[in-house]
């Protein structure tokens, strides 16, 4: 059987392209697609996906905020579908702390981002909807909206010394 949650890892075309705005959310293929991504960002132990890390360049996102084994002290949060977010404002204020990505496996890397941010989005059910994320979950918000602009958490790194093998990771993070 095909493998449903295929990652594209960094090299592919698709993670440095724009992604496309969704016309039409309550098709098939998108509704579908926001499905799949919800199993895949949970089988694959993220906190969150963009829809281009499936290969479909579409401006689509997930936050899926929770304990687990890749990020352990991740807040928990219910699953937020974003489409076609916007940002609206973003705090002066950045702070330095460390990512990952599934489209970038067996490294972390300590990423300067807004503390908080005001974005503008879409949800599953057609709804305007304007929220305000702060901390961990804005980190998450930010590093996914990377993924639609073609641009992903290694360009944000401010010092090459910031970057480590996950293995290194887990052991200054314990
Ligand atoms: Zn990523």
């Amino acid at each position: 059987m095909k493998d449903e949650c295929s990652i594209a890892k960094l090299g592919e075309a698709i993670l440095r392209k724009k992604a496309k705005k969704v016309k039409n959310i309550n098709s098939k293929k998108i509704q579908n697609l926001i499905k799949k991504m919800i199993t895949c960002v949970k089988e694959n132990k993220g906190v969150g996906l963009a829809a281009p890390q499936i290969f479909e360049s579409y401006q689509i996102l997930v936050i899926s905020s929770h304990p687990n084994e890749r990020y352990p002290n991740a807040p928990l949060m219910k699953d937020e579908v974003l489409i076609n977010p916007e940002i609206i404002k973003k705090s002066k204020k950045k702070v330095k702390d460390w990512e990952g990505c599934l489209s970038i496996p067996g490294i972390r890397a300590k990423v300067p981002r807004h503390t908080k941010i005001e974005v503008k989005y879409t949800t599953m059910e057609g709804k305007t909807k304007n929220v305000i994320f702060e901390d961990f979950i804005a980190r998450i918000f930010q590093h996914e909206y990377d993924h639609l602009i073609g641009k992903v958490y290694l360009d944000r790194v401010k010092d090459n010394i910031d970057i480590v093998s996950q293995e290194q990771y887990f052991k200054l993070i314990s």
